[in-house]
């Protein structure tokens, strides 16, 4: 796996470190196991995984400097792809959230196992989390990958990031389309697409997009709306 992952990681200009094609070596370990009898990832063949899971997760590092910032992966599921970020910048603090407690106490034992003492995990829905203080603007950053349809996520994630902060959303193809369906979101919650960055999975003919949006203002206190609201009238 060290290996594959490493000679991946080359072909689109990341150099991994010992160090971390073992944290990496570890976290797949427990996937994999731990996904025997839990519900984590569909993709579980060696190659797939450090593709799907661990490139395409790390491949933003090309694009963004994360280092010494405060980020949240929203829907995190089982750790991507905030636990992968996280082993690439040990000096930016990292908090997982989402609403299955179960994936969470899986990655609770990938932290304990990596030592990954810059991350720590939250339990509940965007919508609640959204709404607290202890969360609500806050972060320099969000990223979120397979979460929700973007005028949806948007509303999920906006209330996590300060003014000026930035939300990263892992993308397809289908993004142009999202984009279309998302104006009115983007001006409610005071965002604009900053930048667009694609690249193809190695190994693969897999397009991806990182679409960046920035926070331009203070969100008003109604956003996010509660759970069955906001997904059944998106804005
Ligand atoms: N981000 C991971 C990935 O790319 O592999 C997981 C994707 S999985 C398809 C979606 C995850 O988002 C699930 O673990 C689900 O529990 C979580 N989720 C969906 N809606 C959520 C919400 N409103 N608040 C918190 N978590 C949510």
């Amino acid at each position: 796996m060290k290996n594959y992952l490493s000679k991946m990681a080359e072909k689109i200009g990341i150099s991994l470190t010992d160090e971390m094609l073992t944290k990496f070596e570890i976290f797949y370990r427990l996937l994999l196991d731990a996904n025997r009898y839990m519900n984590l990832t569909a993709i579980t063949d060696k190659k797939e995984v450090v593709l799907k899971h661990f490139i395409d997760s790390i491949a933003l590092i090309n694009f963004v400097d994360l280092s010494r910032t405060k980020i949240i992966d929203v829907g995190t599921g089982a750790g991507f792809p905030g636990i992968p970020l996280a082993i690439m910048f040990p000096d930016a603090q990292f908090v997982l959230m989402d609403s299955l407690n179960k994936r969470l106490k899986f990655i609770n034992q990938v932290i304990e196992d990596c030592h990954l003492e810059n991350v720590k995990t939250v339990h509940g829905r965007a919508e609640d989390l959204g709404q607290m203080e202890e969360y609500r603007e806050k972060f320099d950053y969000c990223v979120s990958r397979a979460v929700a349809f973007l005028p949806v996520l948007l509303e999920l994630c906006i209330p996590f990031v300060k003014v000026n902060g930035k939300l990263i959303s892992y993308k397809s193809e289908l993004l142009a389309e999202e984009l279309e369906q998302s104006e009115h979101a983007l001006s409610i919650l005071h965002c604009t697409l900053e930048e667009k960055y694609s690249y193809t999975i190695p190994d693969s003919n897999i397009f991806r997009v990182f679409a960046v949006f920035s926070k331009n203002k203070i969100l008003e206190r109604k956003y996010p709306r509660p759970a069955g609201k906001l997904k059944k009238k998106p804005l």
